[in-house]
């Protein structure tokens, strides 16, 4: 087992042991051609391999979709509960003047603070994926903060953007839960968010091997 899910097991409840390597093409349930590889979607000719299937397979677009929604729903909740102000999905410009969509605004005043959080639900893969993830989001937000500080009317410099990894198999990084935890988003509401998402990647494999 590798050192990341070893370090996520100590905080998420449920993990899968199948690696990325492993290929479903072929299931001996669905009449599927066992002499390949590749995925069953005709729209689609990437390797089947569980990574690919619960993120990025068109397949389960909707359901992908879905479980990211319901991520970000249930990290706003929590922040709304804690008095924060809550925007979700807010239309931004960035400085080359393109646009975006912000999954979570939160602004509190009293604390002088005001987040743009993006929840990001990916493979597990490596130990780096977190700060990868947040390096990223960084990237593609930061330039929206001019056009949010004027919006909402909150002084640039208590801005800050954060991207959130959790693993579609359950896990949760240990930036993802610090930085939760700093927040006092309690425990019961990420271990509800990772048992959820868990739900939903099973849901989008059984749709994957099952349903056509
Ligand atoms: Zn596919």
């Amino acid at each position: 087992m590798s050192k990341y899910l070893q370090r996520s097991l100590r905080i998420s409840p449920v993990y899968c042991v199948t690696d990325d390597m492993q290929y479903f093409g072929g299931s001996r349930n669905t009449g599927q051609n066992l002499s390949t590889t590749r995925c069953r979607h005709p729209d689609c000719s990437e390797l089947e391999t569980l990574g690919h299937v619960l993120g990025q397979c068109p397949k389960g677009e909707l359901l992908i979709n879905a479980r990211h929604h319901r991520v970000r729903h249930a990290l706003a909740i929590s922040l709304k509960t804690l008095n924060w102000e809550i925007h979700e999905e807010v239309h931004c410009v960035s400085s080359d003047g393109s646009f975006r969509r912000a999954d979570i605004i939160a602004i509190n005043g009293r604390l002088k603070r005001a987040l743009v959080l993006d929840p990001t639900i990916r493979f597990e893969r490596n130990l780096n994926q977190a700060t990868e993830v947040d390096i990223e989001k960084k990237s593609i937000y930061e330039p929206c903060l001019p056009y949010l500080s004027q919006k909402y009317n909150v002084p640039l410099k208590q801005w800050s953007v954060i991207g959130l990894l959790f693993g579609s198999r359950g896990s949760i990084t240990k930036f993802t839960w610090n930085y939760l935890k700093e927040l006092h988003i309690p425990f019961d509401s990420v271990m509800s968010v990772l048992i959820n998402i868990i739900k939903d990647s099973l849901q989008i494999l059984h749709h994957h091997l099952y349903f056509n």
